[in-house]
């Protein structure tokens, strides 16, 4: 969900300065009601869709799972459609132009990008009150019992889905038109003529490293009162030796048992674990979501998807130049104009994100299962792990580093047990594919396999470790490649000088 909001506002940063091109629809009338279609189609096939569900449920007891799995990917289907329709009405009609020409909304850099987006942003909000009924359904059924009602399961869809990435995303996208439209003032008073583009990428730079500031207000937040939980939690900190700045509870109404963690660096990273997580589940399978979480973080999971950003914008840039070469000089071998090279650009981000990152994330989402299950492992001595067990069967042949490796059937047995917790209290059918965490079935599956079968750890080890080191390897070749080629251009060269080697120069007053 917070990935496509994201796309949404991305699809901002290709605003077209240039004049009207050829559209699809250019009436002045047709194309607002466009931008609005889209999701009032969908918020209607969502109520159909939701009273439809909400029938069978109560019906059809014995098929709540499946009805449910069907259900969810129907609403998402709606969804990936509304965002479709922002990427339509962005780049296939003459919307954009049209709300420039409005004075009123013209009147402020980024207005009208927002104006853009409003109908994709009213739609997901009214596409939460019509599953509500659903949802609700599904906790009669025995999922979860909150109180909510219909406004306050809005709110909370709202803060939690939307306001915390549409927030720091809105800032940026005025940021982006701001520099843009003001670009000869920046460019004189900075004195490089990349000046916009360095005021965008530290702007948004602040603004992540901030966000979990942001977070811990947009949502209701607490810290996690003194006592027996929170001594356990940090004396667990302190075993794996993990420093954040607090334990946050995560008020949700009793709507959801979720934990998080956010923050990159200690002074600003929180651990979040969700009032209704906190009240199920008992004190191992607590330690073991806050150490699937601390996984995360022990495994470096961030800055290895961010170097996974950086790899596929090399990639892109790389695709975009060549066919830019081809495309141009005296006797070009094809002849594709910017637009067309800029659409396959982005096309090209598709399978890139949509396969290798919901690959990596999900390997990535199941070693943090092992890195919790090891939480919960009895750590001190072998008396506690009852069940045949590979770590604790007195092996003691075994290096440090391979028992790290394997998986204690105590502690997999727990973590599975939390799994199970999750998917029935928030009602997700434990079958139901993830595309970042994969289902919750086959997690449970893969970790008590894993429990059992240290071979099986070891390859899965060895994979991920593979994974790491073709990230960073690709990364640093790329940039190589790219400086080389950079530097081998003239005109690129010049450009580099001019706009980044001077003014640093100048700034340290040579
Ligand atoms: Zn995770
Ligand atoms: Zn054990």
């Amino acid at each position: 969900m917070h990935l496509q909001i994201i796309v949404a506002f991305a699809m901002l940063l290709w605003w077209p300065e240039s004049p009207p091109r050829d559209v699809w629809l250019s009436d002045p009338f047709w194309c607002p009601v466009f931008a609005w279609a889209v999701p009032v189609t969908c918020v209607f096939l969502g109520h159909i869709f939701s009273k439809r569900t909400g029938l069978r449920l109560r019906t059809r007891a014995n098929r709540l799972s499946a009805t449910l799995n069907s259900f969810h990917r129907k609403i998402g289907l709606l969804r990936l459609t509304m965002l479709a329709g922002v990427g339509v009405s962005l780049f296939l009609t003459a919307c954009p132009q049209q709300l420039m020409d409005r004075p009123f909304i013209s009147v402020l850099s980024g207005l009208p990008q927002m104006c853009l987006l409003l109908p994709y942003l009213v739609g997901l909000i009214a596409l939460w009150w019509v599953v509500h009924p659903v949802e609700k359904a599904s906790r009669d059924a025995g999922f979860l019992g909150s109180t909510s009602n219909r406004f306050e399961y809005v709110l909370f869809n709202v803060r939690h889905q939307l306001l915390i990435v549409a927030i720091p995303l809105t800032l940026i996208v005025f940021a982006y038109a701001a520099t843009q439209e003001n670009r000869d003032w920046f460019v004189k008073h900075v004195g490089s003529p990349w000046a916009p583009e360095a005021i965008l990428g530290l702007t948004a730079t602040v603004l992540f490293i901030l966000s979990p500031l942001l977070l811990r207000y947009i949502w209701p937040t607490t810290s996690l009162p003194p006592g027996p939980l929170r001594d356990k939690l940090e004396a667990l900190c302190k075993r794996i030796n993990l420093r954040v700045r607090d334990i946050l509870v995560w008020h949700s109404d009793g709507q959801m048992v979720n934990a998080a963690v956010m923050g990159l660096f200690p002074q600003l990273r929180y651990i979040l674990l969700s009032d209704t997580l906190i009240e199920k589940m008992n004190d191992e399978e607590i330690e073991s979501v806050f150490g699937h979480e601390a996984g995360h973080i022990y495994h470096h999971h961030i800055p290895y998807f961010l170097l996974f950003a950086l790899a596929s914008m090399l990639i892109v840039s790389a695709v975009m130049e060549f066919l830019t070469r081809m495309s141009t000089g005296l006797n070009p071998a094809w002849d594709l104009s910017r637009d067309t090279i800029q659409i396959i650009g982005i096309g090209a981000l598709v399978p890139l994100w949509g396969i290798c990152f919901g690959w990596i994330s999900r390997r990535f989402e199941r070693q943090a299962d092992v890195y919790g299950a090891w939480c919960a492992a009895p750590h001190e001595q072998a008396l506690n792990c009852k069940t045949p067990c590979v770590v604790h069967d007195g092996n003691e042949s075994a290096t440090p580093a391979a028992k790290e490796i394997r998986v204690c059937s105590t502690g997999a047995r727990v973590f599975v047990g939390a799994l199970r917790k999750v998917a029935f209290l928030n009602g997700i059918p434990p079958t139901e594919p993830s595309w970042r965490h994969s289902s919750i079935a086959s997690r449970m599956a893969f970790l008590t396999a894993q429990s059992g079968d240290p071979v099986m750890a070891r390859r899965f080890a060895q994979r991920i470790r593979a994974i790491k080191r073709t990230l960073l390897v690709s990364c640093s070749i790329g940039l190589v490649i790219a400086a080389i080629y950079i530097w081998n251009q003239p005109r690129y060269r010049q450009d580099v000088i001019r706009s980044v080697f001077r003014p640093i120069g100048r700034l340290f007053g040579q």
